[in-house]
């Protein structure tokens, strides 16, 4: 038996969802193989953010001190090396993010210990650690090992687990000191800057409704963006349309696009190269609209409509309108 650590990610007093996803995996590999989940919280007047997480882990280590206010991967790094020598956990789970692409190969230097990145997927097999990845943008998923060490660090990818809470766990909340004589003073924290006002985080939503190149011209994405307004969910693309400059970067699914989890992710006019459908494994239900019945989308969808879009879109969004006034 031994530790998970799971470093707790979290920005203007909110959890991140990426701290949620870990937690999920880390409950399920400890349920399965008799570890311990520790969560560890680094911030300032953050209690509240500690008893949010505290039915998903069994121990939470709380650094709540001024000088933790902001992310500052020099004193994360000093921080979480220390607990790792002093308690050897079998695995420490990092957010694959701005945050953890910056502190998780520090850690690594210090602690010795091997390092995943971009996992998206965990378990052990015959007692060693398997991390799944995908290499050449996607094409092919890699199950990997590691050289034999005492404990190890994965980054994990957002969206690829689920971020329900367990409600299993009770944790011990324990209040630790700031343990450093002094704060590393290479970088400095600055400020949050907000995203332009209108800009909208796909990887946060519940509802897509993803638009790709079946859409034939620019004028017709009128149709889908209707269609979201009448469902309430939000648009999202496939790279062409980016490519074209129909709909700016940040609506993109994909591997050099976004990973989102939506419940659900309408397709409409999406063929599903797997650069696409790499960014919707952690989505829920995918109904596709799709005229080609061979359309490679099909074979991951779970609903799936063989059609014209013109045709569908349209009536769908009729159908929804007459629900949502009777
Ligand atoms: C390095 C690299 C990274 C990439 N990253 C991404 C990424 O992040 N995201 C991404 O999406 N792609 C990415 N791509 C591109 C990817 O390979 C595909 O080219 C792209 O996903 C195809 O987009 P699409 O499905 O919209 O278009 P298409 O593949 O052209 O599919 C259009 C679909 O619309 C259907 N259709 C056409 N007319 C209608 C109609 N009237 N009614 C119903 N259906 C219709 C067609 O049957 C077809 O299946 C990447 C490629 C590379 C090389």
């Amino acid at each position: 038996m031994s530790e998970i650590f799971v470093i707790v990610e979290h920005r203007l007093n909110e959890i991140r969802d990426i701290s949620f996803e870990m937690l999920w995996k880390a409950c399920e590999l400890a349920q399965t193989h008799s570890h311990t989940v520790t969560a560890i919280l680094l911030g300032h007047e953050v209690n509240a953010l500690a008893e949010q997480i505290s039915d998903r882990a069994d121990t939470v280590l709380l650094f709540d001190d001024e000088r933790c206010k902001n992310f500052n991967a020099g004193t994360y790094k000093e921080i979480v090396a220390a607990l790792i020598q002093e308690s050897n956990p079998i695995l420490t789970l990092i957010g694959n993010t701005s945050w953890g692409m910056e502190l998780a190969p520090c850690l690594a230097v210090k602690t010795g210990y091997p390092l995943g990145t971009d996992c998206i997927d965990i378990s052990f097999q015959d007692g060693k650690l398997i991390a799944q990845r995908q290499m050449y943008d996607g094409k092919i998923f890699s199950n990997i090992s590691f050289a034999d060490s005492p404990g190890y660090l994965l980054t994990v990818r957002s969206g690829v687990f689920a971020k329900d809470p367990l409600g299993q766990r009770k944790a011990e909340i324990v209040k630790k000191d700031f343990p450093l004589a002094e704060v590393p003073l290479k970088k400095e924290f600055v400020e949050y800057v907000e995203t332009a006002a209108g800009d909208v985080d796909i990887s946060q939503a519940e509802l897509l409704i993803s638009v790709g190149r079946g859409i034939g011209e620019e004028e017709n994405i009128t149709l889908v963006r209707e269609f979201a307004e009448a469902l309430g969910g939000i648009v999202s693309c496939s790279r062409p349309i980016v490519d074209k400059n129909w709909l700016p970067k940040y609506l993109q699914v994909g591997t050099s696009g976004k990973s989102v989890s939506p419940k659900v992710y309408i397709a409409i006019g999406i063929s599903g190269a797997f650069q696409h459908m790499a960014g919707v494994t952690g989505a829920g239900t995918i109904i596709a609209i799709n005229k080609d019945h061979k359309a490679p989308i099909f074979r991951t969808a779970d609903y799936g409509i063989v059609d014209d879009l013109f045709k569908i879109v349209p009536a769908l969004k009729d159908k929804v309108q007459e629900l949502k006034k009777g």
